[in-house]
């Protein structure tokens, strides 16, 4: 019995670090290119199994050689890759356009990722009721997810929907029966058409969202840590002051390591203090799946 199931996107980030942005018809040279594993779903998986957890990952990857690094990557970081199929399409892959000042322009382009359909999960469906929390975010198709939240009601699993990257059309029902809910504060703003600009404003859009039925809200707050709301309650649970180096990842770290500490049997404030200490070690460093310390690793962080 795996500890987590993640269900969601894999892909292949293509970076190049350019001195300015092309323009139409152009073609410059970059000084600078690299190559990062990434996708919301593999980035969450990753950091759990990096922390310890037992993880299944469920995805979809091409029959391709990014495909075959992907399977890799999972393996030597422990992750059960029974969950993992081979589409029909290219693997997903994201290129990237960095300038000097940090401005990006990003393509996302999901291939075999599109192929993680409802039947899939069916296919899958021992994975997923043998284990003690599935996680989910929205770089696959919201009937998949609806699916995985029915699957997870119907065998007594928790459910975690991260709403990341926002989507507007995602149907509150399904919110409504999720353990937990992570929104950040854009996308909190998204789904309830409610500034989030300050704390005061954060609390009446969460609060929208409790009256609809949402369970546990943890809505992140960058590097003032997170926010957990629940009927009747909300606390601030503060985040670690560190010197940012590069804060890509951080929401995927985060969930991924409040996953893995929930599983593993804490308290949601305790799993929350934890995951705000992960995630800012990995702001410390940068990259994305390559910030995100191991558990002997982390430990030699924090002395
Ligand atoms: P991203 O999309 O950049 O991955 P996000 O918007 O989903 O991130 P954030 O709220 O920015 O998520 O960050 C997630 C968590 O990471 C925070 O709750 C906090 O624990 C940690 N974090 C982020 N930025 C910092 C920082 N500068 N210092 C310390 N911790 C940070």
């Amino acid at each position: 019995m795996a500890d987590i199931t993640v269900i969601g996107s894999n892909m292949i980030d293509l970076t190049a670090y350019v001195d300015r942005m092309p323009i139409e018809g152009e073609t410059i040279e970059a000084p600078e290119f690299s190559m990062g594993f990434g996708g919301k779903g593999a980035n969450q998986a990753i950091a759990a199994a990096r922390l310890g957890s037992d993880v299944n990952f469920i995805t979809m990857v091409g029959n391709d050689d990014f495909g075959k690094q992907q399977l890799a990557n999972y393996e030597s970081s422990g992750i059960r890759t029974d969950g993992i199929g081979i589409g029909h399409q290219a693997s997903g892959v994201a290129p990237i356009f960095v300038d000097p000042t940090s401005d990006n322009r990003i393509l996302i382009i999901k291939g075999a990722n599109k192929e993680l359909t409802p039947a899939v999960l069916d296919e899958k469906v021992d994975l997923i009721k043998n284990s003690k929390l599935i996680v989910l975010q929205q770089e696959i198709a919201l009937e998949t997810n609806y699916h995985a939240i029915d699957l997870g009601v119907k065998y007594g699993v928790p459910v975690l929907l991260n709403p990341a990257p926002a989507n507007e059309d995602l149907n509150i029902d399904y919110v409504s029966k999720v353990a937990f809910f992570t929104p950040n504060e854009t996308e909190l703003a998204t789904l309830t058409g409610m500034p989030t600009n300050n704390l005061d404003e954060i609390k009446l859009a969460a609060d929208n969202l409790i009256q609809r039925g949402v369970g546990n809200l943890i809505i992140t707050l960058g590097s003032k840590g997170a926010l957990w709301v629940t009927e009747g309650h909300s606390e601030i649970v503060a985040g670690m002051k560190v010197k940012a180096v590069d804060t890509t990842g951080a929401g995927d770290s985060f969930i991924g390591s409040f996953s893995h500490y929930y599983a593993a049997g804490e308290d949601v404030p305790t799993a929350l203090q934890h995951a705000n200490q992960y995630a800012a070690m990995t702001v410390t460093k940068k990259g994305t799946q390559k910030s995100y310390p191991t558990k002997e690793e982390l430990t030699d962080m924090l002395v």
